[in-house]
């Protein structure tokens, strides 16, 4: 059973890793992104990661989705199966997205 205090350790920690990966590693997440599977249903879990992302409207949308302001980690999310994890921790749904042998039954 994994405490508040860890979970919001853990999050925080994906996100910086995310940034991390985006700044230094754009390459080797593209070549990660390609073996993704599955798609995204929409459901705003990723963007409650901590905290509510200030640009989430109440009706679950994204008001900077189409814009430039809209950051590389939300586009590129999830960039591999511990992103996945952490949409799991967080509020103990599923995202759409799948890695190679990791569950080919998610929606
Ligand atoms: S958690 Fe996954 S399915 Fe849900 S909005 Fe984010 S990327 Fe899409
Ligand atoms: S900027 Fe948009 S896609 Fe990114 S976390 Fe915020 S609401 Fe979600």
């Amino acid at each position: 059973m994994i405490t508040n205090i860890e979970k919001v350790c853990r999050l925080t920690i994906g996100k910086l890793r995310r940034q991390f990966l985006l700044f230094f590693k754009r390459d080797e997440v593209e070549t990660q992104i390609a073996t993704r599977s599955g798609k995204c249903h929409q459901c705003a879990n990723c963007c409650r990661l901590v905290f509510r992302c200030p640009f989430l409207t109440s009706k679950n949308l994204c008001l900077v989705y189409h814009s430039k302001a809209r950051p590389g980690a939300c586009a590129y999310f999830p960039i591999d199966s511990r992103d996945i994890k952490d949409v799991e921790i967080s509020c103990g749904l599923k995202c759409g997205y799948f890695f190679a042998g990791e569950g080919q039954e998610r929606p």
